[in-house]
């Protein structure tokens, strides 16, 4: 982390757990065992049904609420979806695109994530931008060039001013749900690059202050390490965000 140039986020990723009802008591349960002082904004992305009652419950503890997904689309005939402008319009202030669950299960591809994540800056609220590298990529030895290639792809478009907004996680496909943590080292290395990629299109300054984060088995044991690195700025963390103490231990770490 480099809390001088950016900002520490860590963002939970329910994916379809929970329910709305369990928001108060999880929240609770979350303030009693995370530091009182922090230095990390605290984000929790919840299937958008369940939006307003994280706003609700998460005033107090300064627990934000993010999306998951979103339509590309404006508005219109495109059922089941949920619009940039309708998330904006219930509080939500950030919002994951392009997950590899979405990309995978969904056929998401790097121009979709790139039209997702510009719908949600058009509207204010800031993308967690997904990608990262499949086990074959990496050994086949290609991750960096992947990965490069995905950022690119994201942030098609997105001008310098933008780019302020928006956050990247890197989460190796082959790390996430596996209890497969990527190494401190390896995770660093494809951060920084993310970011020498970041500074080639928009020059050091807005590179240096672009939050990336490390999304991948993250969790209460593992998490100091892989954030004492100097270009992993957070964390994105699926299964142990569901555990309150664990998240709390997670939180307390980015106070180092
Ligand atoms: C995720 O869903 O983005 C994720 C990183 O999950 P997990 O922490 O469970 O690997």
């Amino acid at each position: 982390m480099n809390r001088k140039y950016r900002k520490t986020v860590i963002a939970g990723n329910w994916k379809m757990n929970m329910t709305a009802s369990e928001i108060k008591p999880f929240i609770e349960q979350l303030k009693e065992n995370m530091p009182k002082t922090r230095t990390c904004d605290v984000v929790l992305c919840t299937p958008a049904v369940m939006i307003p009652a994280m706003i609700k419950a998460g005033k107090e503890a300064k627990v934000a609420a993010g999306g998951q997904d979103v339509s590309k689309y404006e508005k219109g005939a495109y059922t089941g979806e949920v619009s940039a402008t309708q998330l904006a319009d219930i509080g939500t202030k950030y919002c994951i695109v392009g997950h590899s669950e979405r990309r995978q299960y969904h056929g998401e591809d790097d121009m979709l994530v790139n039209a997702k994540a510009r719908a949600l800056l058009e509207k204010g609220i800031a993308p967690i931008i997904c990608v990262g590298e499949s086990l074959e990529q990496r050994e086949a030895g290609v991750t960096m060039e992947y990965v490069a290639y995905q950022v690119k792809a994201a942030l098609n478009g997105i001008d310098a001013t933008q780019l302020r907004r928006c956050i990247i996680a890197y989460e190796p496909i082959w790390a996430i749900g596996t209890g497969k943590t990527a190494t401190s080292e390896q995770a660093q290395e494809v951060c920084e690059g993310i970011r020498a990629v970041i500074r080639k299109i928009y020059g050091a300054r807005p590179a240096r202050a672009v939050s990336i984060l490390y999304g991948g088995s993250m969790n209460a044991k593992n998490a100091a390490e892989l954030l004492a690195q100097p270009d992993i700025d957070g964390g994105l963390i699926g299964g142990a965000s569901l555990k309150p103490v664990d998240f709390a231990t997670i939180i307390a770490a980015s106070n180092q």
